[in-house]
């Protein structure tokens, strides 16, 4: 309760401060200009993802970065600029709780792990940017990045709230935590190939002491979220997919450190003992989830852990074997193989389902596809719809996003047609607005 509150007041500042980087002493930066005056939105449709029902003729009125109000047959308020979008539904602007928008893998991993290699900090980070830009433009108006090394990700969040660089509102996570020889650490080469061995500087931990300090480094320096890599990682070499990766002792140090610093914890566990392990030690999320069981899945709902079940990753993973060195193949079929049936089982648990891809492990841009993965393996449309609410609530954030209501940010997407009868309209997003931006807008509604 009391790091819940803490979480969310930290975000809030982070996330809609007027001017992020002021206190470190940078110059104001050009603050982004709104949307002048009001602005009102009208479609045949809108789900507002308050219930699982639509309702028609709606209308909904921004002023500012804000939604004065929405509902159905609103009278367009004297001197707004109407907006009339026609046969589309209205959604709230889509959040996704795990991505990695600092990278993209392409057809080849060997020639991304060499690309990679030659490519500077500041290349690497412009091509987020133009990542971000996809991912705002596919209808992401909030991302979780979970996982950058070198500040790439503290980066690009600034550059955005600075209005530098388009892009959808970021909170980030610096470098996951984990142990060595781990997914989070450079692992199948020999000592040296990159230098000194990583560290609590690179959030490589030995005990929870280390674990601590690596941590308060990581908000230190920016972090909103801590991310932990409990479990072996299907795109790593050299580590077991399954098997458990910190102790008991490490994980509860990290839970507990970064709730009494208001941030929330995401735990990366494929292995159902590394997934239990972290639910016991109170992590907010458990991310894949590839291999948990009903009883693990029990635990969760109990607890009150969310899982954020990226089922993309194992569709763009598994589907495309031939991409990959023969090791990480054969477990990137084993994840694929264990996560649909998990997913059916978490939907009967009732445990918490927020929305997450693993974005950058496919391409960025189509991230939407989620939400019909969701639906083929059992979930209703207005349930995968509204696993962007629940993402919002994981991240803290759901008193100023995640839902269409009266006071809320306008983060606000468009898709044609009915998504309640086909979701993957979503995949086809003809509006974005963010906090009362448009960044999108539809063909027709372009002034010349
Ligand atoms: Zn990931």
């Amino acid at each position: 309760m009391k790091h819940g509150i803490g979480a969310g007041m930290v975000m809030a500042a982070l996330l809609f401060a007027s001017s992020p980087g002021a206190a470190a002493g940078q110059p104001a930066p050009p603050a982004p200009s709104p949307t002048p005056g009001v602005v009102a939105l009208r479609a045949a449709r809108m789900f507002d993802g308050r219930s699982d029902r639509e309702i028609a003729d709606a209308v909904v009125i921004v002023e500012g970065s804000k939604i004065r109000d929405a509902g159905t047959g609103l009278p367009v308020p004297p001197g707004a600029t109407l907006i009339d979008l026609g046969d589309v539904t209205l959604l709230p602007g889509f959040i996704d709780a795990h991505t990695h928008v600092t990278g993209e893998a392409s057809e080849s991993w060997i020639s991304d792990f060499y690309q990679g290699l030659r490519r500077t900090v500041a290349e690497q980070t412009l091509l987020g940017s133009s990542y971000a830009r996809r991912t705002l433009a596919s209808g992401f108006t909030t991302i979780r990045n979970v996982g950058s090394e070198k500040d790439m990700d503290v980066g690009l969040r600034n550059a955005i709230n600075r209005g530098w660089v388009e892009g959808p509102r970021m909170l980030v996570s610096r470098y996951a935590l984990g142990a060595t020889g781990g997914h989070c650490d450079q692992t199948g080469f020999p000592p040296e190939t990159f230098g000194p061995e990583t560290g609590v500087a690179q959030g490589i931990i030995h005990g929870a002491e280390e674990a601590r300090q690596a941590v308060r480094l990581n908000v230190k320096y920016g972090a909103d979220v801590i991310k932990v890599c409990a479990s072996g990682g299907v795109l790593s070499l050299g580590d077991d997919v399954s098997a458990s990766q910190l102790t008991d002792a490490e994980l509860s140090a990290i839970a507990e450190e970064a709730h009494r610093l208001g941030r929330k914890t995401a735990a990366h566990a494929h292995g159902d003992a590394a997934a239990r392990a972290a639910a016991r030690a109170g992590f907010d999320s458990i991310e894949h989830g590839s291999f948990v069981t009903e009883e693990t899945l029990a635990l969760m709902k109990a607890r009150g852990t969310y899982l954020v079940p990226t089922l993309l990753a194992g569709e763009w993973t598994g589907g495309k074997l031939e991409r990959f060195p023969p090791e990480i193949a054969a477990k990137a079929k084993a994840a694929l193989a264990g996560r649909s049936d998990m997913f059916r089982r978490a939907l009967k648990s009732g445990v918490k389902i927020a929305f997450g891809t693993d974005a950058g492990v496919s391409p960025h841009g189509m991230s939407a596809k989620e939400f019909g993965l969701m639906v083929d393996l059992g979930m209703t449309p207005a349930a995968a719809l509204r696993t962007t609410g629940t993402a919002a609530d994981l991240l803290g954030l759901s008193a100023l996003i995640g839902t269409l209501e009266k006071g809320k940010e306008a983060d606000i997407v468009a898709v044609p047609g009915d998504p309640l009868k086909d979701i993957h309209v979503t995949e086809k997003v003809l509006f974005v607005m963010k906090g009362g931006r448009v960044s999108v807008r539809p063909a027709a509604q372009r002034q010349p």
